[in-house]
């Protein structure tokens, strides 16, 4: 049985990240979604919220679970059971953080491999963050995320604009 971790802000959730998640469902038997908290980055939804909205746009697929999780990710990938943790690489620019990261996770954990997946080559220049940065703005988002999340989006910041 394997069983991948696919760790994220995820704030929110695109079509570059659904992409990989597509790709991911192909080769594991199980696909976790992990969904961190991370308050550094100060995120637009909440971790419920971003749970609760991959959980509505991966319906689809049989085999993948969303969920929120702290810590270190190799002590929940170990927790999980899991064997291997996925990580997406847009361009060059990825590069040298995610290599970084995947060599400290396999140093603290030998047994967790890390996979990168690359998206299809109109994802590579898409990220949450301009996604919400267009959306501030009034531009259309409805390219780079699934329809769902469009409309939460648009809330969101209706919601934040009125001071909530
Ligand atoms: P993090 O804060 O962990 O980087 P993100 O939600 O920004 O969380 O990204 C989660 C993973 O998805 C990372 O491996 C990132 O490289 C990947 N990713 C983000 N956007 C895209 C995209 N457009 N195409 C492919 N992978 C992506």
């Amino acid at each position: 049985m394997r069983h991948v971790i696919y760790p994220g802000t995820f704030d929110p959730i695109t079509n570059g990240h659904l992409d990989i998640i597509e790709r991911a469902t192909t080769l594991f038997d199980t696909v976790t979604i992990g969904v961190t908290t991370n308050p550094t980055k100060n995120p637009l939804f909440t971790v419920e919220e971003r749970v609760a909205m991959i959980r509505e746009v991966t319906r689809h697929f049989n085999n993948i679970r969303v969920e929120s999780f702290t810590g270190l990710l190799v002590d929940y990938a170990q927790r999980l059971g899991a064997s291997a943790i996925i990580r997406g690489l847009r361009a060059i620019s990825d590069f040298e953080y995610e290599f970084q990261m995947a060599l400290v996770n396999r140093k603290i954990s030998d047994g967790i491999v890390t996979v990168f997946l690359m998206p299809h080559e109109k994802y590579t220049y898409l990220n949450s963050t301009i996604v919400k940065e267009l959306a501030t703005f009034g531009g259309d988002v409805s390219r780079f995320v699934p329809p769902a999340v469009e409309a939460l989006i648009k809330q969101k910041i209706v919601k934040k604009a009125l001071g909530g």
